[in-house]
């Protein structure tokens, strides 16, 4: 169908193999600018020189990389000169090379233009990971289902049948604490459990929801929920901070949003993103869960073709992953102050709005928020995350779950990208969880903190930002 472009949607499969699907990054450039030519990487694709540690691993990273050049060729694209088409400009920088993509046809045109994000879309390009096979049977290796394996139970990747086995034995041992919510079923018929932690009943508290592994191949969203809710509940009452949070708040954590997505990229295709459910036409299978809700729905960054990684969806709201948490917050919006929604790649904090280039109401006070998240990841892991609205940072994303969030008066609304910057992309070692994680809660902590400062606010009723 697509020689050359082939989304790995409608790949052939090759069990758990990706091989000759990478992630890409692309830069977008608009028509008049001027380029310097390939095949020297672009000024904006350089590592950026901020941080000693940065630095440092970027060192590292380039260090690598020349080894592996030097050891193993790379298999080189057939087109190697930038591109010029409708305006743009399309970049593949990948371990530490830049490609190009030659579009041959309208379709594959059509599908680079539908490129909306940097960091969420897989092409069908070229071989760029020679030992993808091997990082993946990394990822997949020691999988043990037991938490009483040690706290390296979290430094590991983990089967959905684990996780929903975690989620019972957490509920069962903290019955007063834990409560296991069956917000929604996805359209295989596997459970929505989000796991509400609540560790008084203080009147009028305030929660915060937070959701994982809405993109199937995103393993290590999971693997930060899970890690969250275990440290939650055991540095309660011996870490000041998370002491204090969890007294004056509670947590919803749905560990796994895309269940049947996140079931196929361990027994299939490692690197699916979209739900499971099949479309009316057409052998495509999926819907991107992040472009399904409804704030301006299927608008310019996301795709009404079925056969797209970020296909919208026949309405807003048409999959039951959607819908369920929709509802969930629908009915809960009156208590949840703040919204979180955990993907990867590319280590960004991320605020309202995606679906538009308008700023959010109270955009100076996100603006702040992350900015102080990412300030405190630099200062405590010398780390480099990039902040602020994510129409700004990145592209338009329309149909996204925390600008629809935003939309509904939950007026804390985020997503945040995890690690890393692309060096694995998805294919995240599990030696990096421990490193990512810790990141991430040192920015959940960071807006809690910051929230709870913030007088009680009005919530349900408020309309903020523009009409979804
Ligand atoms: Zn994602």
């Amino acid at each position: 169908m697509l020689p050359a472009l082939q989304s790995p949607d409608s790949t052939p499969e090759h069990p758990l193999s990706p091989a000759t699907s990478v992630a890409v990054r692309v830069e977008k450039r608009h028509r008049g600018t001027t380029f310097p030519r390939p095949p020297s990487i672009p000024a904006a694709l350089q590592p950026e020189p901020d941080g000693q540690h940065q630095q440092d691993e970027d060192s590292d990273q380039q260090h690598a990389q020349k080894q592996q050049r030097e050891q193993q060729p790379p298999q080189q694209p057939e087109t190697k000169t930038c591109t010029v088409f409708d305006g743009f400009f399309f970049y593949i920088y990948f371990s530490g090379q830049v490609l190009s993509i030659t579009p041959n046809t309208q379709e594959q045109v059509e599908i680079l233009k539908n490129v909306s994000t940097q960091f969420e879309v897989a092409l069908q390009v070229y071989v760029m990971l020679p030992n993808a096979d091997e990082i993946i049977k990394m990822q997949m290796r020691n999988d043990s289902g037991d938490p009483r394996s040690g706290s390296t139970f979290y430094y590991r990747y983990h089967t959905l049948e684990d996780i929903y086995d975690w989620i019972n034995r957490t509920a069962n041992d903290y019955p007063d604490k834990v409560k296991a919510i069956l917000v929604g079923s996805s359209y295989e018929k596997r459970p929505l459990y989000a796991l509400k932690l609540s560790l008084n009943n203080r009147p009028n508290k305030k929660a915060m929801w937070i959701d994982c592994g809405i993109h199937a191949r995103e393993w290590i969203s999971p693997a930060f929920c899970l890690f969250f809710v275990h440290y939650l509940l055991s540095f309660y009452n011996v870490n000041t901070e998370i002491t204090q949070i969890l007294d004056n708040m509670d947590f919803y954590v749905l560990p796994v949003m895309n269940p049947d997505g996140y079931k196929y990229t361990w027994t299939n295709s490692r690197m699916w993103r979209k739900n499971r459910s099949p479309q009316n036409g057409t052998s495509c299978i999926g819907v991107d869960l992040n472009r399904n809700f409804d704030a301006n729905w299927c608008t310019t960054g996301a795709s009404p073709d079925p056969c797209n990684e970020i296909y919208c969806g026949p309405f807003p709201e048409s999959e039951p992953e959607s819908q369920a948490v929709a509802n969930f917050l629908r009915s809960h919006k009156e208590s949840i102050q703040i919204y979180l929604s955990i993907h990867s790649y590319s280590q960004m904090l991320i605020i309202p709005f995606s679906c538009t280039t308008d700023e959010a109401e109270n955009h100076s006070e996100l603006y702040e928020m992350v900015k102080t998240a990412a300030d405190q990841i630099r200062r405590y892991y010398r780390n480099t995350y990039t902040y602020g609205a994510g129409a700004q940072i990145i592209y338009l994303a329309p149909g996204g779950s925390d600008d629809w969030a935003y939309n509904l008066g939950i007026k804390y609304s985020f997503t945040f990208e995890l690690q890393d910057r692309g060096r694995y992309g998805f294919l995240l070692p599990p030696s990096h969880i421990q490193g990512a994680c810790n990141e991430a809660l040192l920015a959940v902590k960071t807006i809690a903190m910051k929230v709870m400062e913030k007088p009680q606010a009005a919530t349900g009723s408020r309309q903020a930002g523009p009409a979804a």
